[in-house]
């Protein structure tokens, strides 16, 4: 395979996709700031570049996988950034979930250059990173799509192209919400069941049998039972998307109310120092505020 192609951000989501990316044959130079996330990739045969710069002089499409907005804007934008450095003709995918106005800025100033962008948020948590099956969710020209699909494939089976630049992470932003109350209203059931008696592992064979059955009932066998809150999805990181939903929410003049439910128990996590691990610990928060006890030994 001759196209060349450069992964920055190796976190807990972009270290695997980077990986699988790999896995498929394309020679892929990669670059984190924490140069301890390039290992593992560097031992699987990737080239660990010592700067951004790096990445774009040595492929033609780059993939970036960031926390939020600032960091993006500051990677693309900033001095000797991504848009300034990348030759004419190549390709900048961002896969950072943000907020829209990003990859609509980012598209058009990239587009002056004559550097073609992808706003590519994605969907399926560490675990679909890992597996390849992420939901991936393109918004901006078909042709640039075309271009870097056969790169996609090796991270996710369902791409989607939902309109033009800032679409993907307007439906992104409104997945993170859904999958955000789900999971909150999954724990404040749970907690009223463990209080009347209930056990953990009967609730959830009865109601993955059920109609209160959703994704957020594989939270209780991967991070509940065992009480792993290791990251998985950062507090910090849904919290950063329930903000961009509310701001689109309220940019349209939609009055929500169950995404700022959802939000009040991020920032209470934030509050109590949890926003590094996964978004799965506010169990315990509502386990206190019921009153349940446990030794965490
Ligand atoms: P993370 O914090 O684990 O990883 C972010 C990585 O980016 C870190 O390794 C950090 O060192 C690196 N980084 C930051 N700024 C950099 C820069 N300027 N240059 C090079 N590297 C830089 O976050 P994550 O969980 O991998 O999430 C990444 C993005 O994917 C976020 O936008 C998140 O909302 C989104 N997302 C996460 C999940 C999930 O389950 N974790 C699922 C879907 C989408």
């Amino acid at each position: 395979m001759t196209v060349t192609v450069g992964f920055i951000g190796l976190g807990n989501m972009g270290n695997p996709m980077a990986g699988n990316v790999l896995k498929n044959g394309f020679t892929l130079t990669v670059f984190d700031k924490n140069r301890v996330a390039m290992q593992n990739l560097v031992a699987a045969g990737a080239v660990a570049a010592a700067s951004a710069r790096q990445v774009v002089d040595k492929a033609e499409i780059v993939l970036t996988c960031l926390p939020g907005s600032p960091e993006v804007e500051e990677l693309y934008l900033g001095a000797q950034g991504l848009i300034e450095c990348t030759r004419p003709g190549n390709v900048l995918v961002d896969m950072s979930s943000v907020l829209p106005s990003t990859p609509r800025k980012l598209e058009s100033l990239a587009k002056a250059r004559g550097v073609e962008f992808l706003e590519a948020p994605v969907s399926g948590g560490v675990t679909g990173a890992r597996a390849a099956t992420l939901a991936i969710m393109t918004g901006g020209d078909e042709v640039v799509l075309e271009r870097v699909r056969p790169i996609l494939r090796t991270i996710g089976p369902n791409i989607y192209r939902v309109g033009p630049a800032g679409a993907g992470n307007t439906v992104k932003a409104i997945n993170n919400m859904m999958s955000s109350v789900n999971s909150l209203t999954m724990m404040e059931g749970l907690i009223v069941g463990l209080k009347a008696g209930l056990d953990l592992e009967t609730m959830h064979a009865v109601i993955k049998d059920s109609s209160g059955n959703s994704n957020a009932l594989a939270r209780v066998h991967r991070a509940l039972i065992p009480r792993n809150f290791e990251p998985g999805f950062k507090v910090q990181l849904m919290n950063k998307d329930l903000d961009t939903f509310h701001s689109i929410a309220r940019e349209l003049h939609v009055p929500v109310s169950f995404a700022n439910i959802a939000q009040r128990y991020q920032q209470a996590a934030l509050a109590a120092g949890l926003g590094e691990q996964d978004t799965s610990v506010i169990f315990t928060l509502i386990e206190r505020l019921a009153g349940i006890t446990r030794d965490q030994g």
